[in-house]
């Protein structure tokens, strides 16, 4: 029979296998909006979003509302990694009555409170009076959390029934009555000013009290734990009830509205099992424990786990195992009979006891019972079995929120400290053992590291406070910093204006000179309308490789076959002559290669160099770049130069149509699927754009009939100064260590992804220099330039919490010791950047398409945007930015945006197919 029971109160591995699947079933009910109400495990957000990190100063006052008392509390950090907090603090008695009274009575008690505590251990002579001195307020029952100071009780219990609380925010409710104490406590109520008359007022001291934080005990002893080297994340509390919370990934806590980082969540984990997933582990003993309880059928895992109950949990095995006669056969038990005589202190003294019985019989004789031997030996199993089980469901729960942690943080193995409260846990010294190794069975990819509180929940709840207000101090600075990077709409539409300024300079014949948007004409007047047909050459010089292409138009649309030719860089710093033979060789290899020495195609060029462009087929080349610098080339017909170099190969199969940009090229290319598409934008290393524009505006070209494609050379936008305003300091530095520093591509420098990681780069180290990141520890590496690629801004907004390990592998590249708060930060960087990139890229985009519509006469116009770029096309907010700011800066422009696939190539030889169609319609 004993053997029997033993084996009741014994679960099974698999059994806490499926257990602990379960709690994170519970926990993930209670995490959701739509099944949150009907939960049992609670799942409470708290908006502490936050641990402490050590850098923690200052004094903040705690008032801890306990079943019989008020607490205050005094604690004074020093910023020294919080080793040595000093802590002053004075228990006050509630009187009789006021936990069933009028409300308002409760908090002017408890500020009465504050007032007394502070009066006695602040001197009023000190001369800080004039800050605010922050209080946390310890208020353990069940409220509607809606932010760090803001929460409405959902019900009184614990025996409390004061009236017009409920519904009500705590924090206002004590804040008021600390507010009527500074006016003399003249609006005190009478009853407790004759009470308390005694006092001194304290007014110059409670008028500097703020209530900062509310929150439960439980998140006190998380806080506590911290330590210098690594946050406690995870705090259980094993005491006369049983609870844990955890930081969550904010995002994950959908009941409360905070989506990024993370946020600490009471389980309130007592209550799980309300719904019957226990039941098959509840022994009778458990049965009888609940019938006796004040809320059968609730807190099911609490009663089994808390101390509250074990002592009665045994008290019910002794009874009914002495039934069944197995127990206690010589001697009365009446003494048994009385709820509550056998207590968990009783449990606790039996079952440390290592040598022999002798106190397990000198307990049993106090309560009055005359065990045998064999009692004793018996008696002594119950209670190592009971406890045993106690502290298995508690790692079975524990298991749940750590394995929940690592899947949630996308982490192969979670290490993690958790903070550990209550009289079990220190009562028994295999407790720690049991929790260690059956959490280890359950969830062998975490790793916890146990730490005892120390101070428990008032200390926390200084802790609490003062992380607020770092927080709220360190949000206030990052809001500074980034503030000249945020532009409002109307930063956005001045712009959009300048823009269209400059766009009317840059086409004016008399203005284009000192433009600093030089609207280059190229010389295509056509789209493509899909009827053109053939096959095409197409060269791209000037992207990351060189490349011939042969590409092929019929009715079933466009082929393409292509080579990639490397340009030695000896060929790129020779003369112009090798330079082009090279080239030409090239050519005539991708020609043997696709058997068509003997065809003659039409060619088009894209040239990604800046040129003045005489004619399609005419282009003088302005200066090199990109490591490029063939002698004798500059100033000269580009489209000679290759001619030139066919002659001296004798290659006769070339008919060298047109020379082109990238941009024309992707605007062509996204034309032939799309005829609305009138504009190319390029938003990758550099960023340009260019649009068909009337001819009759073109003041730099004769003529005045249909359109031509102007190639607007934006990335120069701003050069003459007109975008001063809207730089940053960041702007500035980045500048100048470009190999342009001053006024060149002053546009391109906010926009392109050639800038973009240097201008987070920039912002990072200014933070650092603040103390806002890394806690201002030294990071050499970020000091080298080009460091932080503009790719790691793709990485690091992706990262929605789930993608952390990228974010972590990045920093580890760049030699980064950040807290998860850092990468936090870091993210809110980079998001700042790239949105102004995007926003700015808008209003360009915007002082285009309304020009478009102005030509046209139009009060609506849809049209179609041929985009290419990594930046585009991989940032994962990039395009979305871009497009929601054009919407609201052209809200009469319906645009589209077509990714363009291979611009360069494509698009050349569209060029080179529609000059052929629109040659041949004219013979
Ligand atoms: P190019 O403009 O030279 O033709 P791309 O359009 O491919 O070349 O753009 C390359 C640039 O895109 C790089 O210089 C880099 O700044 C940026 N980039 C590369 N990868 C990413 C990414 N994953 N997210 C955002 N930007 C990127
Ligand atoms: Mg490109």
């Amino acid at each position: 029979q004993i053997q029997r029971a033993l084996r009741s109160l014994s679960i099974p591995l698999d059994r806490l296998h499926v257990m602990k699947g379960h709690m994170i079933q519970d926990m993930c009910k209670g995490l959701s909006r739509e099944t949150h109400a009907q939960a049992k495990v609670q799942m409470l957000p708290t908006y502490i979003c936050s641990t402490p990190n050590g850098t923690e100063k200052g004094n903040f006052l705690v008032v801890e509302l306990c079943q019989n008392q008020i607490r205050t509390l005094l604690v004074t950090l020093y910023g020294d990694g919080n080793m040595s907090p000093q802590m002053v603090y004075k228990i006050f008695d509630m009187p009789e009555g006021i936990r069933q009274g009028e409300g308002e009575a409760l908090f002017d008690f408890i500020a009465q409170c504050v007032s007394q505590f502070l009066s006695e251990t602040i001197n009023s002579d000190s001369g800080s009076s004039e800050e605010c001195l922050p209080l946390g307020f310890v208020f353990p029952f069940t409220c509607y959390q809606k932010q760090l100071d803001k929460a409405e009780l959902i019900s009184w219990s614990k025996g409390f029934s004061c009236s017009g609380v409920v519904g009500n925010d705590v924090v206002q409710l004590l804040q008021s009555a600390i507010d009527k104490q500074d006016v003399g406590g003249g609006k005190t109520s009478g009853e407790w000013l004759s009470l308390w008359r005694g006092w001194k007022s304290s007014s110059s001291q409670i008028s500097r009290v703020q209530v900062v934080a509310l929150m439960n005990d439980t998140v006190g002893t998380m806080m506590t734990c911290c330590t210098e080297r690594r946050p406690c994340e995870v705090a259980m509390v094993m005491d006369k009830g049983s609870n844990c919370c955890f930081m969550a990934e904010a995002y994950l806590v959908e009941t409360a509205e905070e989506t990024s980082g993370r946020m600490c969540v009471n389980t309130e984990w007592g209550c799980f099992g309300d719904d019957g997933t226990l039941n098959d582990i509840i022994t009778p003993y458990d049965e009888c424990v609940d019938e006796e309880s004040s809320n059968p059928g609730e807190k099911r895992f609490e009663k089994l786990v808390g101390s509250l109950y074990l002592g009665e949990i045994v008290r019910h095995a002794l009874i009914s195992l002495t039934t069944e006669k197995a127990l206690f056969t010589e001697t009365d038990i009446g003494i048994l009979k009385e709820k509550g005589v056998f207590t968990t202190q009783h449990v606790l003294n039996i079952i440390n006891n290592k040598d022999g019985t002798t106190e397990v019989k000198r307990v049993l004789e106090f309560l009055g019972l005359q065990p045998s031997e064999r009692d004793c030996g018996w008696v002594q199993q119950i209670c190592r079995a009971v406890v045993g089980r106690a502290a298995t469901l508690h790692a079975t729960g524990l298991a749940a929120i750590l394995s929940y942690m690592c899947q949630t943080r996308e982490m192969e193995k979670l290490m993690v400290n958790v903070g550990v409260e209550g009289e079990l846990y220190q009562g028994y010294t295999r407790f720690e053992e049991i929790l260690q190794s059956v959490s280890r069975l359950l969830s062998p990819e975490c790793v916890a590291t146990f730490v005892p509180s120390k101070d428990g929940s008032g200390r926390g709840a200084a802790m609490v406070t003062a992380v607020a207000l770092r927080m709220a101090a360190q949000r206030h600075e990052v809001d500074t910093v980034l503030a000249p990077l945020r532009l409002t709409h109307a930063d956005l539409e001045k712009v959009q204006v300048l823009m269209r300024q400059e766009m009317e300079r840059g086409l004016g014949k008399n203005t284009h000179a000192s433009a600093s948007v030089h609207m280059l004409p190229t010389y295509v007047c056509h789209t493509p309308d899909g009827t053109e047909q053939g096959d095409f050459l197409a060269l791209d010089l000037g992207g990351t490789n060189f490349r011939v292409l042969l590409v092929s138009m019929s009715e079933e649309g466009i082929s393409m076959a292509s080579e990639i030719y490397i340009i030695p860089p000896a060929i790129m710093q020779g003369t112009g002559e090798a330079l082009f033979d090279h080239i030409m060789d090239c050519i005539m290899d991708f020609q043997r290669k696709q058997n068509m020495m003997l065809q003659t195609l039409p060619l088009g060029f894209t040239f990604s160099f800046p040129c003045q462009q005489v004619g399609l087929d005419k282009a003088l080349l302005l200066t090199w770049t990109k490591g490029f610098s063939a002698s004798g080339c500059v100033g000269k017909d580009v489209v000679h130069l290759l001619r030139e170099a066919a002659e001296r190969k004798q290659n006769s199969g070339l008919q060298v149509v047109a020379l082109l940009n990238d941009t024309v090229g992707t605007m062509m290319a996204c034309g032939y699927d799309d005829p609305k598409c009138e504009i190319g934008l390029i938003v990758g290393t550099g960023t340009n754009a260019c649009y068909m524009e009337e001819m009759k505006n073109v003041g730099t070209v004769e003529g005045d009939e249909g359109c031509m494609c102007i190639n607007m050379e934006w990335g120069a936008f701003g050069d003459n100064g007109c975008l001063d305003s809207i730089l940053t300091q960041f702007d500035k530095v980045v500048d100048e260590s470009t190999i342009n520093p001053g006024k060149q591509s002053r546009f391109e420098k906010l926009v392109s992804g050639m800038y973009l990681g240097e201008i987070v780069r920039q912002i990072l180290m200014v933070m650092k220099e603040k103390q806002l990141l890394f806690q201002g520890k030294s990071c050499t590496k970020l000091q080298t330039r080009n460091i932080f690629q503009t790719k790691f801004l793709s990485t690091i907004e992706l990262s929605h919490g789930l993608a952390l390990r990228q974010i972590r592998a990045i920093l580890q590249e760049l030699e980064l010791d950040a807290s998860f708060e850092d990468s936090m930060l870091m993210r809110e960087v980079c998001q700042a950047v790239s949105l102004r990139a995007a926003q700015l890229c808008a209003a360009g985009l915007a002082a285009v398409v309304e020009k478009i519509r102005e030509n046209r006469g139009l009060a609506q116009m849809s049209v179609t945007v041929g985009v290419d770029g990594t930046l585009y096309k991989l940032h994962p907010c990039f395009s979305k930015n871009l497009q929601k700011t054009l919407k609201e800066l052209a809200p009469n422009c319906d645009v589209s945006f077509l990714l363009s696939e291979d611009g360069s190539g494509k698009g050349a030889a569209l060029v080179a197919a529609v000059a052929c169609r629109i040659a041949n319609a004219m013979q």
